[in-house]
C-alpha cells in the first residue's frame, strides 16, 4: 500500500514538473511572438479608420445604384461578352503579404491591379515599384484609408486623392487615372468630384471577403462560385498591423488554376475596360 502510494507520489511530482515546464515554454514563445509581431508592426503605416472588417457592415449607398447614376464615372465589372476577369488587390504595398502575391502572380504570368495608400506607397517605394515593373497597374486608394463617408467633405477627399497621386507619381512616373474608395464607400457628390478629378472609380462585382481571414477554401469558394466574365475580384494584399493575408494567397492558389480550368483569362482592370489607367 505504502508503495503505491509513493509511485504516485512520484507519477503526481512527474505530471506537475511536466505542467511548470510546458507553462515556461508557453509564456516564453508568447513573449518572443508578441516581441516579433510588435517589431513588424512598429514601421507599417496604420489603415486609418481600420480594414474591412469594422466598416463594412454600413455600407451606406449601393454601388450598383451608384454606377446606374454615374455610368462613365464607376465601374464595377466588364461586358461579359469575353471570358476575362481581373483580380485586384487593396491597401498595399505590405511587405509582409505584397512580395508572395507578385511572385504568384509571376508565377502564373498574370497581370493585376493594385490599389495602394499613399502612406504604405511613400513607406514602401520599392515595393511599389516592384509592382509597375512587373507589369501590374496601379491605383489610388486614398493616402491613410479613411472612411469617405464619414469625414464626408471634398476638402478630405481632395487632400487624400492628391496626396496620393503625387507620391505615386512621384515613384512611378505616372498620375493614375484609376480610384477604388476605402470600403467602398461613396455617395453622389464623391463620385461627381473624382470624375471632376478625371478618375475612373473601381469598384468590384466579385468579393473574395478575405479580410475575414476565414480558411483559403472559404475564400475560393467565394470567388470561384460567383465568378462570370468581366468580373472584377475584391481581393487584399494589405491588412492591419494584426491582419494576415495569408489565407488570400493560399486561396489565390486554388483560384488561379481553377479560373483558367473554366476557360477565363486574366487582364488588368484598364485592359480588360479598354480604357486608360493613366492621366
Ligand atoms: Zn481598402
Amino acid at each position: 500500500m505504502e508503495f503505491q502510494n509513493e509511485r504516485n507520489g512520484s507519477k503526481v511530482h512527474k505530471y506537475l514538473l511536466k505542467m511548470i515546464t510546458g507553462l515556461i515554454f508557453l509564456l516564453g514563445t508568447l513573449f518572443i511572438g508578441l516581441n516579433l509581431s510588435q517589431a513588424q508592426q512598429d514601421n507599417i503605416p496604420e489603415l486609418e479608420d481600420g480594414e474591412e472588417y469594422e466598416e463594412r457592415v454600413r455600407h451606406p449607398v449601393s454601388n450598383i445604384i451608384l454606377q446606374q447614376r454615374f455610368p462613365d464615372i464607376l465601374v464595377l465589372s466588364a461586358a461579359p461578352t469575353e471570358n476575362t476577369v481581373a483580380l485586384t488587390f487593396d491597401d498595399g504595398p505590405d511587405p509582409r503579404f505584397t512580395p508572395q502575391i507578385l511572385d504568384l502572380l509571376a508565377e502564373h504570368d498574370i497581370k493585376a491591379t493594385f490599389f495602394v495608400t499613399g502612406a504604405r506607397a511613400e513607406a514602401y517605394p520599392e515595393l511599389l515599384q516592384r509592382i509597375v515593373n512587373e507589369g501590374h497597374i496601379v491605383g489610388n486608394h486614398t493616402y491613410g484609408h479613411p472612411n469617405l463617408v464619414e469625414s464626408s467633405d471634398m476638402d478630405t477627399l481632395e487632400t487624400e486623392v492628391l496626396r496620393t497621386e503625387e507620391i505615386i507619381n512621384a515613384i512611378v512616373g505616372y498620375r493614375t487615372k484609376l480610384f477604388r474608395a476605402p470600403y467602398g464607400f461613396l455617395y453622389d457628390e464623391l463620385l461627381e468630384q473624382l470624375g471632376s478629378m478625371d478618375y475612373t472609380v473601381v469598384g468590384w462585382s466579385v468579393d473574395s471577403l478575405d479580410w475575414r481571414e476565414d480558411p483559403p477554401e472559404d475564400i475560393a469558394y467565394n470567388v470561384i462560385s460567383n465568378i462570370h466574365p468581366g468580373a472584377i475580384i475584391l481581393m487584399h494584399d494589405g491588412a492591419g498591423d494584426t491582419g494576415d493575408r495569408t489565407n488570400t494567397i493560399e486561396a489565390l492558389r486554388q483560384i488561379i488554376p481553377n479560373l483558367k480550368d473554366q476557360g477565363l483569362e486574366f487582364e488588368t482592370v484598364p485592359d480588360m475596360l479598354d480604357i486608360s489607367y493613366q492621366k
